[in-house]
């Protein structure tokens, strides 16, 4: 296990691993482009390891040349890319191929495309030494690939945490063992947004509503949007299919994160077990659900102050309001039984000022 800045990372690919990856790809060039002199372009600063290697690896004509463009601010993809170093000159019909350490989101690599097709360049391909299949967006075929990679965050070999640890050897990748992934449960109107914005700060964690992720998606016109909107305008669930692929997605965006708080997900069975088949496979867990308990005459009337101020339609009408009790009567209130029986559910008094019942959670988390 090593350290870098405030996080824990172990060992996953070694030395010879990626060396033997590293000889595939430049094998399967050679295959290609023996017979020409292909300019390989690598892409800075995270592929100077790769692109070095490479080249020992590639004994044929060839020139080599470098790019950079800028996309990560630590850990987490802006999705903004800038050109800091520019395309080389004399490309002209030369084919070009471009040196990844990793594609993940394709963001880069659309801003790669997109810089070489004004060139004219005879013909342009990319080979990654690393690719996290499972979260790539792009529509471009990747032409040559080392290791296909799971979505976990890695450093080493040229990758690198806040601007450390490029020079190891090996990759690593974040130890989720120190995660704390946490289920705030609740009726609607039980405060659970509220408690999660100071949670979030408190434990470094990441807050995961979905029903603000819908919410956005339908301020911003999104197809998720248009199918979401009729169900929650009524106060009904939208279907498990659909919401639990978008909760895997804004998962999936994070791989750096301390923990999560899922904020108004599970609320069906099936949306629970989903949940857990899902972290599993990340090697990540639910720590414990928290229960925010309040009366409904209560809740009925928080939910209308906050729909004076809110102006969502489902906080406006008291039937709208009562049906989204039934929802969660019929089809949400059996996970405590199902967080019970794994000895993760725990309940907090939800009346009250806002810090008490902060307090009230903190002293669950600290606890756990
Ligand atoms: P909320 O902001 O959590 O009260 O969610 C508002 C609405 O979004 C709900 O009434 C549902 O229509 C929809 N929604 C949010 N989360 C889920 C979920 N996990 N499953 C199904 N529908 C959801």
């Amino acid at each position: 296990m090593i350290k870098l800045h405030d996080k824990y990372f172990k060992p996953f690919l070694s030395e010879k691993e990626i060396l033997k990856a590293v000889q595939k790809i430049a094998d399967e060039i050679a295959v290609d482009y023996k017979d020409e002199t292909p300019i390989f372009v690598g892409v800075l600063n995270g592929a100077f390891m790769f692109v070095a290697d490479f080249l020992k690896a590639y004994q044929h004509p060839c020139e080599v040349s470098f790019v950079k463009l800028s996309s990560y601010r630590g850990l987490t993809s802006t999705g903004i890319v800038e050109t800091l170093l520019d395309v080389p000159e004399n490309i002209e019909g030369r084919s070009i191929i471009i040196l990844e350490d990793i594609i993940d989101t394709g963001h880069t690599l659309q801003e790669l495309v997109h810089l070489f097709s004004n060139t004219n360049a005879k013909e342009f391909k990319i080979a990654s030494l690393f690719h996290k299949p499972d979260i790539y967006k792009g529509e471009y075929a990747i032409d040559y690939v080392g290791i296909e990679i799971p979505n976990k965050f890695i450093v080493g070999y040229g990758l690198d945490y806040k601007e450390l640890g490029r020079n190891l050897r090996e990759v690593y990748q974040l130890n989720q063992q120190h995660m704390i992934n946490l289920v705030l449960f609740g009726k609607p109107g039980a405060g659970k947004g509220t408690q999660a914005s100071f949670l979030k700060e408190k434990y470094n964690l990441k807050h995961i509503s979905t029903g603000d992720v819908f919410r956005y998606n339908i301020k911003n016109g999104t197809e998720l949007g248009t199918l979401a909107k009729s169900y929650i305008d009524k106060g009904d669930l939208v279907p498990d299919e659909v919401t639990i692929k978008m909760l895997e997605d804004e998962v999936d965006k994070n791989p750096d994160a301390s923990g999560f708080i899922f904020d108004g997900f599970p609320r069906t069975t099936a949306q629970a077990e989903a949940l857990d088949i899902f972290l599993q496979s990340k090697d990540m867990k639910i720590n414990a659900t928290i229960a925010l308990e309040a009366n409904d005459e209560v809740l009925i009337q928080r939910l209308l102050e906050r729909g004076k101020v809110s102006g969502r339609p489902d906080d406006q009408d008291e039937e709208k309001i009562r049906n989204r009790f039934d929802e969660y009567n019929e089809k949400t209130a059996p996970l405590k039984d199902y967080y019970e029986d794994m000895a993760k559910f725990q309940s907090v008094n939800g009346i009250g000022s806002v810090a008490e019942i902060t307090e009230r959670l903190k002293k669950v988390i600290d606890s756990l």
